[in-house]
């Protein structure tokens, strides 16, 4: 492999998203796979084709409008105290440009799935027997992450997504996790890179380890480290992350061994649930989690890449009605003024006005969906806890 071709493959790339300062930094990786004389050379500027691509690593899907600027929601006072942009999305899992949307989307539909199941069994009285409903509300107490690691050559690359991720359910299901999402994540990142990236950006601004590491993943997608492709970050190491309900039985319960074989289990955190607006965003601890791990989740064509099961699956569970949207007014802050909408094609910007010459303020959209749980016959509807604050549910 030539070391000098790869620092300075694409040299010229910049990435906006970290914020982080790109080193050039030269690599060298035992046993590279992908280590032969006509890579990267032929590679440069081409998708690369793999099975299970990664969010983002697509072709954009509309050339000219992905991720273009309609407007930017910036601090009525002052545009650069708070500005952000509002761009325009297709919402694909696999648009570099659009992808983050996409991943916002599908983890505030999980933490909205979440919160309907325990509302649901928790804020009605209808369930059939006291024993369901001291299990359901026992139940749904503790929401919790997940890793389940399979041993090695079970899962392997000639494996349709399907099948890999049925394996994932199944065995969730067979150690006690009652239901929840499934997100399969098929590569790991290789050592050594990890470490590089991961000190690039412990220099930024980003405050939790958590955010920290959706960087690294933005800087493995945009390939800051110029290896040519996403892929040769990593390498093949198939395992399941779970956001679900249930409890891993004692270490020491011969059923639970049995069952769980040579896999490893490994319970990472029991997951908060509060949320709080803000004033800028509504934090969400779910949807959090939730977006971390779909971003680097694969995505293989029209197929979802998460998975839905147990008392969390559509069967179950199943949405009622539309939901209801609350909104709530984005302040900036740095001087508390409201955050309007200004038209950002135009030097210097100009606020956008209603049609009877308002300033347009920006509000962040919440949507909370009703529910209806079924299990053996009987059907329960959602009941909310708290009708007028949905944040604070
Ligand atoms: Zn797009
Ligand atoms: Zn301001």
């Amino acid at each position: 492999m030539c070391n000098d071709q790869i620092s300075s493959h694409r040299a010229e790339d910049t990435d906006p998203e970290s914020q982080v300062p790109l080193r050039e930094i030269e690599f060298q990786f035992p046993g590279n796979q992908h280590d032969n004389a006509l890579y990267p050379a032929l590679r440069t500027d081409e998708l690369v084709e793999v099975k299970f691509p990664i969010p983002g690593t697509g072709a954009i899907t509309v050339p000219g409008k992905c991720g273009e600027w309609i407007s930017i929601a910036a601090c009525s006072m002052d545009p650069s105290h708070y500005k952000q942009p509002i761009k325009h999305s297709c919402d694909c899992g696999s648009c570099p440009s659009c992808w983050p949307r996409w991943g916002k989307k599908a983890s505030k539909r999980i933490s909205s799935r979440f919160r309907g199941y325990r509302d649901t069994v928790q804020g009605q009285s209808l369930f059939d027997g006291v024993e369901d409903r001291i299990w359901h509300k026992h139940n749904a107490k503790y929401l919790r992450h997940i890793v389940l690691s399979p041993p090695s050559g079970i899962i392997t690359p000639d494996m349709d997504i399907t099948k890999i991720k049925k394996q994932g359910r199944k065995f969730a299901s067979s150690i006690g996790i009652t239901g929840g999402v499934l997100i399969p994540h098929l590569y790991r990142v290789k050592r050594e890179v990890w470490d590089t990236l991961m000190n690039g950006v412990l220099s930024s601004t980003e405050r939790t380890e958590q955010k920290r590491k959706v960087v690294v993943w933005d800087m493995i997608r945009t390939d800051a480290l110029h290896l040519g492709s996403w892929d040769l970050y990593c390498y093949w190491a198939p395992h399941f992350h779970i956001i679900g309900f249930g409890r891993i039985p004692n270490q020491r319960n011969p059923i639970y061994l049995k069952r769980k074989g040579n896999w490893v289990v490994k319970v990472v955190e029991t997951i908060r649930w509060d949320r709080k607006y803000t004033g800028q965003d509504i934090e969400d601890p779910v949807e959090a989690i939730a977006f971390y791990l779909l971003s680097h989740t694969s995505i293989v064509k029209g197929r979802n890449a998460l998975s839905w099961f147990g008392i969390c699956s559509p069967y179950n569970l199943r949405k009622e009605g539309s939901p209801v949207c609350e909104s709530y007014p984005v302040v900036c802050p740095v001087c508390g003024s409201t955050v309007v909408i200004y038209d950002g094609s135009v030097q210097p910007w100009g606020k956008r006005h209603d049609k009877d010459g308002h300033e347009i303020p920006y509000r962040i959209r919440d949507y909370r969906q009703h529910y209806v749980f079924t299990k053996n016959g009987h059907t329960f509807v959602t009941k909310w806890r708290d009708k007028s604050a949905g944040i604070m549910a």
